[in-house]
């Protein structure tokens, strides 16, 4: 397996944008040893997109990257996205937008302004703009027409899509493989909107050999067929490879849905391995990981990497 020394844009302009937001990139690659890994032989390493930041969730940061240099460069002067009233993505992208001084409109799926969610509150707190819509309008946030009316009201807007997964993600994301300092069979992580995903297969074909690698995605939502069409879609002719599939028998009956089994694993991963973890993403793909081992789905000795997507709002 060789990984390449790559020219890529880390121009003195993501270098500033990094300093001034804190991303602790590269992030960390640490091996865990919890119970149930240990006696398959099999090596598991986490990469911690969680540690790369306190506020802003790790892939998401992975996924606004040349997003929010863009915006930068085009001195654009507001922002809209969409998400529920939980989103890790809203989050992050508000936070970034406070700092960097661009005005954000958060578009929201359902109607809490009676009762705000810490991640709304904190958007609050950043002076974003919310507007909360029904679930009908909201089922419009790709649609061409929608997005036409949008711009048309804000012209000098960016509109990022919901979760941040568009192509210009998947180089942010793509990153976090040029980072690895080991070789994998296996890399995982968790899939909702599909860029991360996404992102790992332009990686994986960009910076290593993808013959030796699969990537398996964890569907943390109720999406066969329609996940796959996500992940596709954003790689246009990106996908050489045909190395990567998603799991769909660990979504525990849809998204943010779960259940005292999962809740209870979440917290003795954290017992062994200091590694926190959220019912939503990453309690998931841990899960789905410990069952994939222990049903003997990877030959023994296997070398795993679980990529840690960080997202604690789900949590609060
Ligand atoms: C958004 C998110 C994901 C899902 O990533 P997609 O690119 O939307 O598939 C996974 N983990 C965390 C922590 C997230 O916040």
């Amino acid at each position: 397996m060789c990984k390449q020394i790559s020219e890529n844009g880390s121009s003195l302009k993501t270098k500033n944008l990094t300093t001034l937001l804190q991303i602790a990139t590269p992030s960390v690659e640490t091996i865990i040893q919890p119970d149930w890994a240990a006696k398959h032989g099999i090596t598991l390493t986490v990469k911690r997109d969680d540690l790369l930041h306190p506020v802003i969730s790790g892939n998401k940061w992975r996924k606004l990257k040349y997003a929010l240099l863009a915006a930068i460069e085009a001195n654009t002067k507001h922002i809209i996205s969409f998400g529920g009233g939980f989103s890790n993505h809203l989050h992050a992208l508000g936070f970034c937008c406070q700092q960097l001084n661009i005005q954000f409109t958060a578009i929201i799926r359902g109607d809490y302004s009676q009762n705000p969610s810490p991640m709304l509150q904190d958007l609050l707190n950043w002076n974003a703009n919310i507007q909360y819509v029904d679930r009908k309008t909201y089922q419009q946030r790709a649609e061409p027409d929608y997005l036409k009316m949008l711009q048309q009201q804000y012209p000098s807007a960016l509109l990022i899509p919901e979760g941040g997964s568009q192509l210009e993600a998947l180089q942010g994301v793509a990153e976090i493989v040029e980072e690895l300092s080991h070789s994998y069979d296996y890399v995982l992580a968790p899939v909702a909107s599909g860029g991360t995903l996404a992102g790992l297969i332009t990686g994986i074909s960009k910076y290593l050999e993808p013959i030796d690698c699969k990537i398996l995605g964890i569907a943390v939502l109720k999406g066969e067929g329609y996940l796959e069409q996500l992940v596709t879609d954003l790689l246009v002719k990106h996908d050489h490879s045909k190395n990567w599939q998603i799991n769909h028998d660990y979504h525990f009956g849809g998204y943010a849905k779960s259940n005292d089994n999962l809740a209870e694993f979440c917290r003795d991963f954290f017992q062994q391995t200091g590694i926190k973890i959220e019912p939503v993403y990453s309690g998931k793909l841990f899960f789905a990981l410990r069952e994939l081992i222990n049903k003997g789905y990877f030959p023994q000795k296997s070398r795993i990497l679980a990529l840690h997507t960080g997202g604690l709002q789900g949590a609060r």
